[in-house]
């Protein structure tokens, strides 16, 4: 495999806000990855970086090897070769399906060929001469894609591509955008703020905050072995536990837990709430306190001795009593880091 594309240590401030920060991604060929972090943390703004659109204070990007943009080098956004896909679709209204496609294909190349050929991947033959209006935002968005891929760009960027989508349509269109990029074997990087859009649609997840990415990896990875705190809390739901590492293990008020890597002193412990299980027991450690019914789970709110409470996501199945006991007992792997 070779890399796509290689950013170091790339910095872009303005005024005082310092919205990368020595930011470094790779990709390589054929890898679609989700640019996953919260509003503001620079995701847009390391995208226009990429592309060429601006121009960073320090640091290198290098697309297929060739250095496009170093202190002495910048190859401007057109020679490139890197496709965008923007929020809001960005198509030309005044222009059919063709036209928007064949926009920014070389006039000799014989564009409705290709034209024809996206539009197949796409999952849109046949629909060259409707105009944007006449299309369902799903069918759009399909348009919008089938634009950035006629050139057959070596990068292709999708900047939240489905916000914009009814929530009924978006998994859907999520599902079909990755089968186009994957019968592409296109390079991508979808940038989002949501983590289940993330972890579910792409093959590496690299999670942006405070302008610069900590950690870059398999969604699985990121879900199970997030790098930090910050991590672990914006991929999903977890319990924070105070606690006091002793090598391999820590204790807390769950008893004294095996961890997976060795830590010394004040620790928070982190624990997803399906690692979590219930069994009914006036013995148990701790009380059923609360309860958030979902449908395919739920969420049950403990209180143990001491005051802490934590949450459990089990089965539909579960009774909740508010009241009564409960033994907890902890499946799958345990993260501690240091508190101070
Ligand atoms: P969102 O998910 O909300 O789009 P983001 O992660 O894409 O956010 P950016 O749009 O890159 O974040 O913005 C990062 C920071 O830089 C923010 O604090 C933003 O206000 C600031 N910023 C971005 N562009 C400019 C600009 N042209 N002038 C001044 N500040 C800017």
């Amino acid at each position: 495999m070779s890399l796509a594309l290689r950013c170091t240590d790339l910095t872009r401030s303005f005024g005082n806000i310092v919205a990368v920060n020595q930011a470094s991604l790779t990709i390589q060929k054929g890898t679609v990855l989700a640019l996953l972090g919260p509003s503001g943390c620079g995701k847009t703004t390391l995208l226009r970086l990429i592309a060429g659109l601006d121009r960073p204070h320090k640091g290198s990007v290098e697309i297929d090897g060739a250095p496009v943009e170093t202190e002495s080098v910048h190859i401007p956004p057109e020679r490139r070769e890197v496709g965008l896909v923007f929020q809001d679709f960005a198509l030309f209204p005044h222009l059919s399906v063709e036209a928007n496609i064949s926009f920014g294909l070389p006039r000799h190349s014989k564009p409705s060929i290709r034209v024809n050929e996206v539009l197949l991947q796409v999952g849109l033959d046949g629909l060259n001469h409707r105009m944007p209006h006449e299309l369902s935002g799903g069918q759009q968005q399909r348009v919008a894609l089938a634009r950035a891929l006629a050139p057959n760009p070596r990068l292709i960027m999708l900047d939240e591509p489905f916000s914009n989508l009814d929530p009924e349509l978006r998994g859907g269109v999520r599902q079909e955008v990755k089968k186009v990029l994957s019968d592409a074997a296109a390079t991508a990087i979808i940038v989002t703020h949501d983590q289940e859009e993330a972890l579910s649609l792409a093959d590496e997840v690299a999670v942006m905050m405070h302008g610069q990415i900590v950690q870059q990896a398999s969604p699985a990875t990121i879900y199970r072995r997030p790098a930090t705190r910050e991590v672990a809390q914006f991929v999903g739901d977890i319990n924070v536990i105070e606690g006091r590492g002793i090598g391999r293990a820590v204790v807390c008020d769950l008893g004294t837990i095996s961890v997976v890597d060795e830590v010394t002193g004040p620790v928070h412990v982190l624990i997803r709430p399906e690692a979590l299980q219930l069994t009914p027991d006036q013995g148990g450690q701790a009380t059923q306190v609360g309860r958030i019914f979902f449908g395919r789970d739920q969420m049950i709110e403990l209180e143990f001795d001491s005051g802490l409470r934590i949450s459990s996501r089990v089965g539909p199945t579960f009774t909740f009593v508010p009241g009564e006991r409960v033994r907890v007992q902890l499946t799958g792997d345990v993260l501690a880091f240091p508190s101070t």
